[in-house]
């Protein structure tokens, strides 16, 4: 803020430095920001700028291009003198793979969630996890189409349950998943598939010890 309205000459603002942030202004994206390797998120009132480069998001007063800047040349001075064709690539590969992300991970991702809770339940109380879909599955269906409605109740029925919809699951996420997410999604990911294989594992052994 330096240089902002120097005495002598009061009519010459020096705008480079003053951020343009009067009380309740949000800053908006502008366009160019990606040659700093940043895209918008969040809803259009309150947008926030991700960094293509870390995946991470920096709050709406970061929005301007000085900051952005910053971050680019502290965090990743190896991106600092790529062209904007570079950023604009990485901003499509990104759009691509959260759309795949997102149609892929929603009901079935909470479904395959249950699904392991209710094996374990299974592993745990020494039941065949065969007894998820002879008996939990419609025993849940009636509790929460009685408490909750229809409605819910076709929810709850699309929960993977049997046998074979679990190990396909399991096998969707190891190869599908695996090669469709990248960056900061595979370390989650590999958690969660490196989890549920070892979960499978100890399953097996407890179910068939329990024979
Ligand atoms: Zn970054």
């Amino acid at each position: 803020m330096d240089k902002f309205l120097k005495k002598s000459d009061q009519h010459l603002v020096v705008k480079e430095n003053v951020p343009n942030q009067r009380k309740g202004t949000k800053q908006k994206f502008k366009e160019e920001y990606i040659e700093y390797g940043f895209i918008a998120s969040g809803p259009e009132d309150a947008q926030i700028p991700y960094c293509l480069i870390c995946n991470s998001a920096l709050s709406n007063e970061s929005l301007v291009p000085n900051k952005l800047k910053r971050h680019l040349e502290t965090n990743h001075p190896g991106h600092k003198e790529k062209p904007r064709e570079y950023f604009e690539k990485l901003a499509t590969e990104r759009n691509h793979q959260s759309k795949k992300i997102t149609t892929y991970l929603k009901l079935p991702e909470k479904g395959l969630v249950a699904s392991y809770k209710v094996a374990q339940l299974l592993a745990k109380r020494k039941k065949a996890h065969s007894e998820g879909e002879t008996i939990i599955a419609p025993a849940l269906a009636i509790v929460v189409e009685t408490i909750l409605g229809p409605e819910a109740a076709e929810k709850v029925k699309k929960v993977p349950l049997s046998n074979d919809t679990m190990s396909r699951r399991i096998e969707d996420l190891s190869s599908n998943l695996k090669d469709q997410i990248r960056e900061n999604f595979e370390m989650e990911l590999e958690t969660k598939v490196t989890s549920s294989e070892n979960f499978e594992m100890e399953l097996e052994s407890k179910v068939t010890s329990s024979r």
